[in-house]
Protein backbone atom coordinates (compact mmCIF):
# COMPACT_ATOMS: atom_id res chain seq x y z
CA UNK A 1 0.00 0.00 0.00
CA UNK A 2 0.93 3.38 -0.41
CA UNK A 3 -1.72 5.92 -0.35
CA UNK A 4 -1.21 7.81 2.95
CA UNK A 5 -4.04 6.32 5.58
CA UNK A 6 -4.26 7.25 9.28
CA UNK A 7 -3.15 4.73 11.40
CA UNK A 8 -3.60 4.34 15.29
CA UNK A 9 -0.45 3.96 17.23
CA UNK A 10 0.40 3.74 21.25
CA UNK A 11 3.00 5.60 22.68
CA UNK A 12 5.12 3.05 24.64
CA UNK A 13 7.37 5.23 27.11
CA UNK A 14 4.13 6.21 28.10
CA UNK A 15 1.43 3.01 28.77
CA UNK A 16 1.58 1.66 31.87
CA UNK A 17 0.00 -1.97 30.36
CA UNK A 18 -2.88 -1.83 32.32
CA UNK A 19 -4.90 -3.57 29.40
CA UNK A 20 -7.96 -0.99 29.43
CA UNK A 21 -7.81 -0.55 26.17
CA UNK A 22 -7.97 -3.75 25.01
CA UNK A 23 -10.99 -4.87 27.07
CA UNK A 24 -12.35 -1.82 26.08
CA UNK A 25 -11.70 -2.32 21.88
CA UNK A 26 -14.89 -3.68 20.43
CA UNK A 27 -13.65 -4.92 16.84
CA UNK A 28 -10.54 -6.65 18.73
CA UNK A 29 -7.89 -4.45 17.29
CA UNK A 30 -5.43 -4.10 20.07
CA UNK A 31 -3.59 -6.66 21.59
CA UNK A 32 0.17 -7.12 23.44
CA UNK A 33 2.67 -9.41 24.08
CA UNK A 34 5.53 -8.90 26.81
CA UNK A 35 6.08 -5.30 25.41
CA UNK A 36 4.07 -3.77 24.51
CA UNK A 37 0.62 -2.71 23.52
CA UNK A 38 -0.22 -2.32 19.92
CA UNK A 39 -3.57 -1.77 17.82
CA UNK A 40 -3.87 -3.88 14.97
CA UNK A 41 -4.66 -1.15 11.32
CA UNK A 42 -6.33 -3.86 9.70
CA UNK A 43 -8.89 -3.84 12.56
CA UNK A 44 -9.01 -0.57 13.59
CA UNK A 45 -12.41 1.11 12.91
CA UNK A 46 -11.43 4.64 14.52
CA UNK A 47 -14.46 4.17 16.84
CA UNK A 48 -12.47 5.92 19.43
CA UNK A 49 -14.05 3.48 22.32
CA UNK A 50 -10.54 2.82 23.49
CA UNK A 51 -9.99 6.80 24.29
CA UNK A 52 -11.48 7.09 27.28
CA UNK A 53 -10.41 4.41 29.68
CA UNK A 54 -7.30 4.53 28.86
CA UNK A 55 -5.63 6.38 32.33
CA UNK A 56 -2.23 7.74 30.37
CA UNK A 57 -3.08 9.34 27.29
CA UNK A 58 -0.57 7.29 25.81
CA UNK A 59 -3.80 5.83 23.16
CA UNK A 60 -4.29 9.36 22.15
CA UNK A 61 -1.66 9.04 19.26
CA UNK A 62 -1.65 8.77 15.48
CA UNK A 63 0.18 8.81 12.56
CA UNK A 64 0.09 9.50 9.11
CA UNK A 65 1.65 6.40 6.92
CA UNK A 66 1.97 5.50 3.77
CA UNK A 67 3.18 2.06 4.64
CA UNK A 68 1.37 0.95 8.08
CA UNK A 69 3.30 0.01 10.37
CA UNK A 70 2.64 -3.87 11.31
CA UNK A 71 2.02 -5.72 14.94
CA UNK A 72 5.52 -6.93 14.68
CA UNK A 73 7.24 -3.35 13.90
CA UNK A 74 4.94 -2.36 16.92
CA UNK A 75 6.24 -4.62 19.38
CA UNK A 76 9.74 -3.94 18.94
CA UNK A 77 8.89 0.24 19.68
CA UNK A 78 10.96 1.74 22.57
CA UNK A 79 9.24 5.06 21.46
CA UNK A 80 6.63 6.40 18.85
CA UNK A 81 8.38 6.46 15.54
CA UNK A 82 8.17 10.30 14.13
CA UNK A 83 5.70 11.46 11.50
CA UNK A 84 6.98 10.42 7.86
CA UNK A 85 6.63 13.05 5.72
CA UNK A 86 3.19 12.91 3.65
CA UNK A 87 2.92 14.82 0.58
CA UNK A 88 -0.22 15.15 -2.25
CA UNK A 89 2.63 13.33 -4.65
CA UNK A 90 2.80 10.85 -2.24
CA UNK A 91 0.49 6.89 -2.74
CA UNK A 92 0.81 8.41 -6.75
CA UNK A 93 -1.43 11.81 -5.89
CA UNK A 94 -4.30 10.04 -3.69
CA UNK A 95 -6.26 13.19 -3.20
CA UNK A 96 -9.14 11.44 -1.62
CA UNK A 97 -6.55 9.39 0.83
CA UNK A 98 -5.45 12.84 1.71
CA UNK A 99 -8.81 14.37 2.39
CA UNK A 100 -9.73 10.93 4.08
CA UNK A 101 -6.85 11.60 6.76
CA UNK A 102 -8.56 15.57 7.31
CA UNK A 103 -11.64 13.44 8.35
CA UNK A 104 -9.14 11.39 10.64
CA UNK A 105 -7.53 14.77 12.11
CA UNK A 106 -11.26 16.46 12.59
CA UNK A 107 -12.50 12.67 13.79
CA UNK A 108 -9.35 13.23 16.87
CA UNK A 109 -10.14 16.60 17.41
CA UNK A 110 -13.51 15.61 18.36
CA UNK A 111 -12.70 12.70 20.75
CA UNK A 112 -12.04 14.86 23.35
CA UNK A 113 -13.25 12.94 26.75
CA UNK A 114 -13.43 9.51 24.54
CA UNK A 115 -16.73 8.38 22.63
CA UNK A 116 -18.20 8.79 19.76
CA UNK A 117 -19.40 12.33 18.59
CA UNK A 118 -23.23 12.71 17.77
CA UNK A 119 -24.75 15.52 16.46
CA UNK A 120 -27.81 17.10 18.13
CA UNK A 121 -30.57 15.36 17.02
CA UNK A 122 -32.18 18.81 16.12
CA UNK A 123 -28.85 20.12 14.16
CA UNK A 124 -29.71 21.14 10.03
CA UNK A 125 -28.31 18.33 7.95
CA UNK A 126 -24.40 19.37 7.40
CA UNK A 127 -22.76 19.22 3.85
CA UNK A 128 -19.79 17.93 3.98
CA UNK A 129 -16.59 17.65 1.87
CA UNK A 130 -18.43 19.14 -1.19
CA UNK A 131 -14.87 20.44 -2.01
CA UNK A 132 -12.00 18.50 -2.27
CA UNK A 133 -8.07 18.75 -2.99
CA UNK A 134 -8.63 17.69 -6.26
CA UNK A 135 -11.90 20.10 -6.63
CA UNK A 136 -11.33 22.69 -4.13
CA UNK A 137 -13.41 25.99 -4.33
CA UNK A 138 -11.22 29.62 -4.95
CA UNK A 139 -12.31 32.27 -2.52
CA UNK A 140 -11.00 35.70 -2.81
CA UNK A 141 -10.32 37.91 0.40
CA UNK A 142 -12.53 40.58 1.44
CA UNK A 143 -11.04 41.54 4.37
CA UNK A 144 -8.46 40.83 6.91
CA UNK A 145 -8.90 42.68 10.38
CA UNK A 146 -6.46 41.64 13.38
CA UNK A 147 -8.19 41.02 16.32
CA UNK A 148 -5.58 41.75 19.21
CA UNK A 149 -3.89 44.23 20.21
CA UNK A 150 -0.78 45.50 17.33
CA UNK A 151 2.00 45.17 20.34
CA UNK A 152 0.82 41.79 21.65
CA UNK A 153 2.74 38.85 20.10
CA UNK A 154 -0.32 37.36 20.10
CA UNK A 155 -1.56 37.97 16.29
CA UNK A 156 -5.07 36.73 16.06
CA UNK A 157 -6.77 37.57 12.59
CA UNK A 158 -10.24 37.69 11.38
CA UNK A 159 -10.72 36.97 7.80
CA UNK A 160 -13.28 36.74 5.27
CA UNK A 161 -13.38 34.77 2.26
CA UNK A 162 -16.20 35.64 -0.30
CA UNK A 163 -17.40 32.35 -2.28
CA UNK A 164 -18.42 34.10 -5.55
CA UNK A 165 -20.79 32.09 -7.18
CA UNK A 166 -20.16 28.83 -6.10
CA UNK A 167 -21.84 27.54 -3.78
CA UNK A 168 -20.80 26.52 -0.44
CA UNK A 169 -23.18 25.75 1.84
CA UNK A 170 -21.65 25.67 5.98
CA UNK A 171 -23.26 25.64 9.19
CA UNK A 172 -21.99 26.95 12.48
CA UNK A 173 -19.64 24.40 14.08
CA UNK A 174 -18.12 23.38 10.63
CA UNK A 175 -14.16 23.54 9.67
CA UNK A 176 -12.92 24.60 5.93
CA UNK A 177 -9.29 23.66 4.71
CA UNK A 178 -6.88 25.95 3.24
CA UNK A 179 -4.40 24.89 1.97
CA UNK A 180 -0.84 27.20 1.62
CA UNK A 181 0.89 27.29 -1.88
CA UNK A 182 4.10 26.04 -2.57
CA UNK A 183 5.98 23.27 -1.31
CA UNK A 184 7.80 21.99 1.90
CA UNK A 185 11.72 21.21 2.14
CA UNK A 186 11.72 17.99 0.21
CA UNK A 187 9.75 20.11 -3.09
CA UNK A 188 6.01 18.45 -2.03
CA UNK A 189 2.92 20.62 -2.17
CA UNK A 190 1.77 21.40 1.23
CA UNK A 191 -1.02 19.43 3.15
CA UNK A 192 -4.28 21.72 4.43
CA UNK A 193 -4.78 22.86 7.19
CA UNK A 194 -8.46 22.78 9.18
CA UNK A 195 -9.99 25.94 10.43
CA UNK A 196 -13.62 26.14 12.25
CA UNK A 197 -16.00 29.10 11.06
CA UNK A 198 -16.79 31.95 12.48
CA UNK A 199 -19.62 33.24 10.89
CA UNK A 200 -23.22 31.50 10.73
CA UNK A 201 -24.56 29.67 7.91
CA UNK A 202 -25.59 33.11 5.72
CA UNK A 203 -22.79 35.08 6.02
CA UNK A 204 -21.16 37.69 8.15
CA UNK A 205 -24.28 39.81 7.18
CA UNK A 206 -27.81 38.35 6.49
CA UNK A 207 -27.68 36.40 2.59
CA UNK A 208 -23.78 37.36 1.96
CA UNK A 209 -22.09 34.33 0.61
CA UNK A 210 -19.41 34.78 2.91
CA UNK A 211 -17.62 32.53 5.79
CA UNK A 212 -15.22 33.82 8.27
CA UNK A 213 -12.55 32.19 10.00
CA UNK A 214 -10.29 33.27 13.37
CA UNK A 215 -6.41 32.34 12.69
CA UNK A 216 -3.77 32.74 15.31
CA UNK A 217 -0.08 33.09 13.55
CA UNK A 218 1.92 30.31 14.92
CA UNK A 219 5.45 31.22 14.79
CA UNK A 220 7.06 29.28 11.87
CA UNK A 221 3.66 27.92 11.21
CA UNK A 222 3.05 27.91 7.44
CA UNK A 223 -0.73 27.60 6.86
CA UNK A 224 -1.40 30.13 9.42
CA UNK A 225 1.14 32.53 8.84
CA UNK A 226 -0.02 32.36 4.71
CA UNK A 227 -3.74 32.98 5.97
CA UNK A 228 -2.41 35.73 8.24
CA UNK A 229 -0.83 37.44 5.61
CA UNK A 230 -3.42 37.33 3.13
CA UNK A 231 -4.55 41.07 1.41
CA UNK A 232 -7.77 42.20 0.43
CA UNK A 233 -8.33 40.20 -3.30
CA UNK A 234 -6.08 37.41 -2.87
CA UNK A 235 -7.33 33.87 -4.25
CA UNK A 236 -7.58 31.47 -1.24
CA UNK A 237 -7.94 27.62 -2.37
CA UNK A 238 -10.75 26.19 0.36
CA UNK A 239 -11.47 22.69 0.74
CA UNK A 240 -14.86 20.94 2.86
CA UNK A 241 -16.95 21.81 4.55
CA UNK A 242 -15.77 19.50 6.89
CA UNK A 243 -17.71 18.08 10.25
CA UNK A 244 -21.16 16.44 10.81
CA UNK A 245 -21.37 16.68 14.68
CA UNK A 246 -19.92 19.67 16.25
CA UNK A 247 -22.91 21.35 15.23
CA UNK A 248 -25.96 23.68 17.15
CA UNK A 249 -29.65 22.43 17.95
CA UNK A 250 -32.11 24.44 15.51
CA UNK A 251 -34.13 24.08 18.85
CA UNK A 252 -34.53 28.28 19.88
CA UNK A 253 -34.94 26.93 23.70
CA UNK A 254 -32.18 24.93 24.19
CA UNK A 255 -29.52 26.30 26.31
CA UNK A 256 -25.85 26.35 24.95
CA UNK A 257 -22.90 25.99 27.34
CA UNK A 258 -19.95 26.99 25.43
CA UNK A 259 -16.24 27.14 26.71
CA UNK A 260 -13.11 27.93 24.77
CA UNK A 261 -9.65 29.68 24.56
CA UNK A 262 -8.39 31.85 21.96
CA UNK A 263 -9.48 31.09 18.56
CA UNK A 264 -11.78 28.06 20.25
CA UNK A 265 -13.93 31.01 20.00
CA UNK A 266 -14.57 31.00 16.51
CA UNK A 267 -17.40 28.47 16.40
CA UNK A 268 -19.11 30.29 19.38
CA UNK A 269 -19.25 33.86 17.50
CA UNK A 270 -20.73 31.46 14.89
CA UNK A 271 -23.43 29.73 17.26
CA UNK A 272 -24.13 33.10 18.95
CA UNK A 273 -25.04 35.24 15.77
CA UNK A 274 -27.30 32.34 14.34
CA UNK A 275 -29.22 32.90 17.78
CA UNK A 276 -29.56 36.40 17.45
CA UNK A 277 -30.46 36.17 14.09
CA UNK A 278 -33.11 33.23 14.40
CA UNK A 279 -33.94 33.65 17.88
CA UNK A 280 -33.31 37.38 19.01
CA UNK A 281 -36.30 37.14 21.65
CA UNK A 282 -35.29 33.26 23.45
CA UNK A 283 -35.17 33.15 26.72
CA UNK A 284 -32.79 30.03 26.67
CA UNK A 285 -29.50 30.14 28.62
CA UNK A 286 -26.64 31.50 26.31
CA UNK A 287 -23.37 30.83 28.71
CA UNK A 288 -20.19 31.14 27.60
CA UNK A 289 -16.74 30.71 29.40
CA UNK A 290 -14.38 32.30 27.59
CA UNK A 291 -10.58 32.60 28.87
CA UNK A 292 -7.28 34.42 27.85
CA UNK A 293 -4.42 35.80 28.58
CA UNK A 294 -5.27 39.28 28.81
CA UNK A 295 -8.49 41.54 27.44
CA UNK A 296 -6.02 42.36 24.35
CA UNK A 297 -5.29 38.86 23.83
CA UNK A 298 -9.05 37.91 23.73
CA UNK A 299 -10.40 37.50 20.17
CA UNK A 300 -13.93 39.76 19.46
CA UNK A 301 -12.95 41.37 22.93
CA UNK A 302 -15.08 44.22 21.88
CA UNK A 303 -17.90 43.19 19.91
CA UNK A 304 -18.72 40.76 22.64
CA UNK A 305 -19.26 43.14 25.34
CA UNK A 306 -22.14 44.76 23.10
CA UNK A 307 -23.91 41.21 22.93
CA UNK A 308 -26.31 42.02 25.99
CA UNK A 309 -25.77 40.23 28.69
CA UNK A 310 -29.76 39.25 28.88
CA UNK A 311 -29.03 37.04 25.67
CA UNK A 312 -25.40 35.85 26.21
CA UNK A 313 -24.49 35.38 30.04
CA UNK A 314 -19.95 35.94 29.58
CA UNK A 315 -17.30 34.87 31.41
CA UNK A 316 -14.14 36.24 30.38
CA UNK A 317 -11.35 35.16 32.38
CA UNK A 318 -7.72 36.29 32.09
CA UNK A 319 -4.37 34.72 33.45
CA UNK A 320 -2.23 37.46 32.89
CA UNK A 321 -4.12 40.75 34.10
CA UNK A 322 -1.89 43.28 35.44
CA UNK A 323 -3.55 43.49 39.02
CA UNK A 324 -5.19 40.36 38.99
CA UNK A 325 -4.54 37.02 40.77
CA UNK A 326 -4.32 34.20 37.27
CA UNK A 327 -7.63 32.97 36.61
CA UNK A 328 -8.44 30.52 33.92
CA UNK A 329 -11.19 28.93 32.34
CA UNK A 330 -11.91 25.51 34.73
CA UNK A 331 -11.21 28.15 37.90
CA UNK A 332 -14.02 30.31 36.82
CA UNK A 333 -16.22 27.27 36.49
CA UNK A 334 -15.77 26.57 39.69
CA UNK A 335 -16.45 29.36 41.24
CA UNK A 336 -20.00 29.67 39.26
CA UNK A 337 -20.52 26.18 39.87
CA UNK A 338 -24.29 26.81 40.89
CA UNK A 339 -25.19 28.22 37.33
CA UNK A 340 -22.92 24.81 35.54
CA UNK A 341 -24.89 22.15 37.81
CA UNK A 342 -28.32 23.70 37.23
CA UNK A 343 -27.25 23.83 33.62
CA UNK A 344 -26.28 20.01 33.42
CA UNK A 345 -29.18 18.98 35.15
CA UNK A 346 -31.40 20.67 32.22
CA UNK A 347 -32.14 18.12 29.55
CA UNK A 348 -32.01 20.89 27.30
CA UNK A 349 -28.55 22.00 27.60
CA UNK A 350 -25.60 21.36 25.06
CA UNK A 351 -22.27 21.29 26.14
CA UNK A 352 -19.00 22.62 23.38
CA UNK A 353 -15.67 22.92 24.89
CA UNK A 354 -12.97 24.05 21.94
CA UNK A 355 -9.67 25.41 21.91
CA UNK A 356 -6.64 24.03 22.53
CA UNK A 357 -6.00 20.27 23.72
CA UNK A 358 -4.00 21.63 26.92
CA UNK A 359 -7.53 22.81 28.26
CA UNK A 360 -9.50 19.72 28.16
CA UNK A 361 -8.19 18.23 31.01
CA UNK A 362 -8.93 21.33 33.30
CA UNK A 363 -12.48 22.11 32.20
CA UNK A 364 -13.13 18.01 32.92
CA UNK A 365 -11.84 18.20 36.16
CA UNK A 366 -13.88 21.42 36.86
CA UNK A 367 -17.01 19.47 35.75
CA UNK A 368 -16.37 16.47 37.84
CA UNK A 369 -15.81 19.07 40.68
CA UNK A 370 -19.17 20.81 40.08
CA UNK A 371 -21.17 17.61 40.01
CA UNK A 372 -19.80 16.04 42.45
CA UNK A 373 -20.26 18.54 44.88
CA UNK A 374 -24.04 18.50 43.49
CA UNK A 375 -23.97 15.26 44.26
CA UNK A 376 -23.70 14.06 40.86
CA UNK A 377 -21.84 11.95 38.88
CA UNK A 378 -19.89 13.51 36.18
CA UNK A 379 -19.06 10.29 34.18
CA UNK A 380 -22.56 9.07 34.07
CA UNK A 381 -23.97 12.51 33.19
CA UNK A 382 -21.50 12.99 30.21
CA UNK A 383 -21.99 9.78 28.62
CA UNK A 384 -25.72 10.38 28.42
CA UNK A 385 -24.93 14.22 27.47
CA UNK A 386 -22.43 12.29 24.48
CA UNK A 387 -25.19 9.32 23.66
CA UNK A 388 -27.71 12.70 22.78
CA UNK A 389 -25.79 14.68 21.14
CA UNK A 390 -25.08 17.00 23.67
CA UNK A 391 -21.73 16.88 24.69
CA UNK A 392 -19.24 18.35 22.39
CA UNK A 393 -15.09 19.00 22.11
CA UNK A 394 -12.95 20.36 19.35
CA UNK A 395 -9.71 20.60 20.57
CA UNK A 396 -6.28 20.76 18.06
P1 LIG B 1 2.60 24.15 10.99
O1 LIG B 1 3.50 24.61 9.92
O2 LIG B 1 1.78 22.94 10.76
O3 LIG B 1 3.42 24.03 12.33
C1 LIG B 1 2.80 23.50 13.52
C2 LIG B 1 3.60 23.97 14.71
O4 LIG B 1 4.95 23.58 14.59
C3 LIG B 1 3.60 25.49 14.83
O5 LIG B 1 3.27 25.81 16.15
C4 LIG B 1 4.98 25.92 14.53
O6 LIG B 1 5.39 26.94 15.43
C5 LIG B 1 5.81 24.68 14.76
N1 LIG B 1 6.89 24.65 13.73
C6 LIG B 1 6.73 24.65 12.41
N2 LIG B 1 7.92 24.61 11.78
C7 LIG B 1 8.87 24.59 12.77
C8 LIG B 1 10.26 24.55 12.80
N3 LIG B 1 10.97 24.52 11.67
N4 LIG B 1 10.87 24.57 14.00
C9 LIG B 1 10.17 24.58 15.13
N5 LIG B 1 8.85 24.61 15.16
C10 LIG B 1 8.19 24.62 14.01
N6 LIG B 1 -6.33 27.20 14.13
C11 LIG B 1 -6.74 28.49 14.19
O7 LIG B 1 -5.93 29.42 14.24
N7 LIG B 1 -8.10 28.80 14.15
C12 LIG B 1 -9.05 27.85 14.08
O8 LIG B 1 -10.25 28.17 14.05
C13 LIG B 1 -8.62 26.49 14.02
N8 LIG B 1 -9.54 25.50 13.94
C14 LIG B 1 -9.12 24.21 13.90
C15 LIG B 1 -10.09 23.21 13.82
C16 LIG B 1 -9.71 21.88 13.80
C17 LIG B 1 -10.79 20.82 13.76
C18 LIG B 1 -8.32 21.54 13.83
C19 LIG B 1 -7.90 20.10 13.79
C20 LIG B 1 -7.36 22.53 13.87
C21 LIG B 1 -7.75 23.87 13.91
N9 LIG B 1 -6.80 24.89 13.96
C22 LIG B 1 -7.23 26.20 14.04
C23 LIG B 1 -5.33 24.63 13.91
C24 LIG B 1 -4.86 24.76 12.44
O9 LIG B 1 -5.43 23.73 11.65
C25 LIG B 1 -3.34 24.64 12.28
O10 LIG B 1 -2.90 23.48 12.92
C26 LIG B 1 -2.59 25.84 12.83
O11 LIG B 1 -2.97 27.04 12.16
C27 LIG B 1 -1.06 25.66 12.64
O12 LIG B 1 -0.81 25.42 11.27
P2 LIG B 1 0.50 26.01 10.58
O13 LIG B 1 0.54 25.49 9.20
O14 LIG B 1 0.59 27.48 10.76
O15 LIG B 1 1.62 25.37 11.46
Amino acid sequence: MSTPQKQHVIDPEVCIRCYTCEDACPVDAITHNDDNVVVDFTKCNFCMDCIAPCPTGSIDNWRVVTTPYSLEDQFFWMELPEQEEISDKDGGGSIEALDQSIEALLAEAHAGAGGKAIAPPSASKPTVNLFNLGNPAEATVQGNFRLTNEQSDNDVRHIILDMGGQTFPVLEGQSVGITPPGTDESGMPYLPRLYSLSSPRDGERPNTNNIALTVKRETNGVCSNYVCDLKKGDKVKVTGPFGATFLMPNDPQANLLMICTGTGSAPFRAFTMRRQRIAPESNANLVLFFGARTPDALPYFGPLKKVPDRFLHKELVFSREEGHDKEYVQDRMIKKAELISQLISSPHTYIYVCGLKDMEEGVEEAFETIASSAGLNWQDIRSELRENGRYHLETY
